[in-house]
């Protein structure tokens, strides 16, 4: 296979400094000027990919308070700041600087508005792309990430991620389909002038035994879905564990 990677994360890095940077901030945000019906279905997407890991995690028999989390490519925080204010230490990292800084401006402004007593802590941020994150985390999630990276990639990508985790890894994609390959082929999936990266999908199987690889095994599924917007979510454990 051809060194396809290198290329694919440095035009994915300046992609998510630039007109990705806006564009998926707008996408993530709240305001609805100037944002298109494309563009706030796919809010409504992934804002439901988000609400589906943080139940999941709620759901598993781990204790967010005090688990440490990685949030590798943490956009603006979408994930990493509701772990954060239930009280988790989480590793908040983006290869992108404009992400990770607005991800922790969107900290700072979640932190001011929490209650009294609440178990809000602020997250760590860190630019990193995920391939270089060390250390040891109950959890480590990846949301909407492998979408740019082709399978050798996103394979690479996953072993990785499963080495830093001990307890649970949340991974979401865009799922191979037919149907998915068509509206991709239309070019309704990724509308707009700034089509500067490719979007890649990945067979569920693919995923799933890049997961048995490394070790882990997918013990809860979720499929969300909208207009535009498609995610598969594994909630891997560790093969061994019962949990
Ligand atoms: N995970 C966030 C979420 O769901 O809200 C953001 C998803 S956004 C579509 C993809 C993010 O992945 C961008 O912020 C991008 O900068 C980041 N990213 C892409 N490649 C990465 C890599 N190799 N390492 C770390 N982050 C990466």
């Amino acid at each position: 296979a051809e060194a396809a990677g290198g290329g694919d994360k440095e035009a994915v890095r300046a992609y998510f400094n630039s007109t990705g940077f806006e564009r998926w901030r707008k996408i993530y945000g709240s305001a609805t000027e100037g944002v298109n019906r494309v563009q706030l279905d796919i809010r409504e997407g992934h804002a439901q990919t988000v609400a589906k890991a943080l139940a999941m995690l709620r759901d598993s028999p781990l204790q967010l308070a005090g688990a440490t989390v990685c949030d590798a490519g943490c956009g603006t925080g979408s994930l990493a700041i509701p772990l954060a204010a239930a009280g988790a230490d989480v590793l908040a990292s983006d290869i992108s600087a404009a992400m990770v800084s607005e991800a922790q401006r969107q900290a700072q402004a979640a932190l001011a508005a929490q209650p009294a007593g609440s178990p809000f802590r602020m997250p760590r941020f860190e630019v990193r792309d995920l391939e270089s994150l060390e250390g040891r985390y109950d959890v480590v999630v990846c949301l909407d990430v492998l979408i740019h990276y082709p399978r050798e990639e996103a394979r690479a990508m996953i072993r990785h991620l499963a080495s830093l985790a001990g307890k649970r890894l949340l991974i979401s994609f865009a799922p191979r389909t037919l149907y998915f390959d068509l509206l991709k082929r239309v070019g309704e999936l990724f509308p707009g002038p700034s089509k500067a990266t490719r979007a890649y999908l990945h067979a569920e199987r693919d995923i799933e035994d890049a997961l048995r690889e490394a070790g882990w095994r997918v013990a809860n599924r979720g499929f969300i879905s909208t207009q535009f917007y498609f995610a598969k979510l594994f909630e891997a454990v560790p093969a061994g564990s019962s949990s």
